[in-house]
């Protein structure tokens, strides 16, 4: 079972930690209207969701017309994304 979607990108070679699902909107905003949109591994979603840099990038995450999208956050780069 893929406990993170992204794993196996060049930007992030390995994993950090167990699987969690990431919700979109932010579940402490959303509610119930959250709804699971990656699995990613703990590391990764700590620090999508906490803004540090994590294996020499600084990660963001967003959902847009359907697609889930990770990005580099000071470049801009689309690193990763996956239609939902
Ligand atoms: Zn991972």
């Amino acid at each position: 079972m893929n406990r993170c979607d992204p794993a196996g990108i060049p930007e992030h070679p390995e994993c950090f930690g167990g699987g969690t699902s990431q919700h979109w909107p932010k579940r402490s905003h959303a509610g119930k209207a959250s709804v699971i949109v990656a699995r990613l591994c703990w590391g990764l979603h700590d620090a999508i969701d906490n803004g540090f840099r994590y294996q020499g990038r600084r990660w963001a995450n967003s959902v847009t017309d359907g697609v889930y999208t990770i990005t580099d956050r000071e470049t801009g780069d689309v690193l990763y994304e996956r239609a939902l």
